[in-house]
């Protein structure tokens, strides 16, 4: 099974990936995170996307769809895709590369939030650069002021977890991203959740629920 899970930026996706991975044997697939692993690596593709990646905008379609396309060459089942795909292009892309390996995506998960608590959610997130987990200065606090609970790196803060950075990306979200929940409605695959007001456990009860995981 293949498992999108799409909504602005700090709605819970990454949060909610990490449940899953942990307790129903999925595999995260974040763009986000590959990106960033390329920019830490200083290889040509971290190179492009972070001048893209700075100012809050999308990587190219061809350029994100490549990177995809060299994943999905090693696994392409039992995914959990967060963060793609983020435009139409892509999302045509998608259906075409897991076609040609007879897979699927299978559900497509929509964390309807409220845009007036993702700002601030967003300017007080800190990142584990190692595990990639997310904390919360305010909500979601590590036992150890900025020292990840698993394994005790020094928490940063992602530069476009900025403001002016977060107006972009939402901006961009709204006009490139937001399209996609029709298209996959008519795909007869999507399953709208509240992520408003829930814990992230509460939400993982009801996206298992609805998947009759
Ligand atoms: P994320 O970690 O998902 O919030 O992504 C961080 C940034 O990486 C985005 O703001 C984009 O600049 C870039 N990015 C991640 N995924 C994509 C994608 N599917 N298409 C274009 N850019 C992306």
């Amino acid at each position: 099974m293949n498992i999108l899970l799409i909504g602005a930026p700090g709605s819970g996706k990454g949060t909610e990936a990490e449940i899953l991975c942990a307790k129903n044997g999925l595999t995260h697939l974040s763009t986000g995170d590959l990106f960033r692993q390329n920019i830490d690596n200083k290889t040509p593709l971290g190179v492009e996307a972070q001048g893209y990646m700075t100012k809050g905008l999308y990587v190219p379609d061809d350029v994100t769809n490549r990177m995809v396309a060299d994943y999905l060459k090693h696994k392409n089942t039992n995914l959990i895709f967060d963060g793609y795909p983020r435009t139409l292009d892509q999302a045509i892309t998608l259906d075409k590369m897991l076609e040609d390996v007879n897979q699927k995506l299978d559900h497509v998960i929509h964390f309807d939030i409220d845009n007036n608590i993702i700002k601030s959610r967003l300017m007080s997130r800190l990142i584990c650069p190692l595990c990639k987990r997310s904390y919360n200065k305010v909500s979601k606090k590590p036992q150890v002021e900025w020292v990840c609970d698993f394994d005790a790196s020094e928490l940063i803060t992602r530069p476009d977890d900025a403001e002016d950075k977060i107006d972009v990306r939402l901006e961009v979200y709204n006009n490139q991203t937001a399209p996609l929940i029709e298209f996959y409605k008519k795909q007869n695959k999507l399953i709208t959740l509240d992520a408003t007001n829930v814990l992230p456990h509460e939400f993982h009860d009801s996206l298992v629920a609805a998947l009759g995981l």
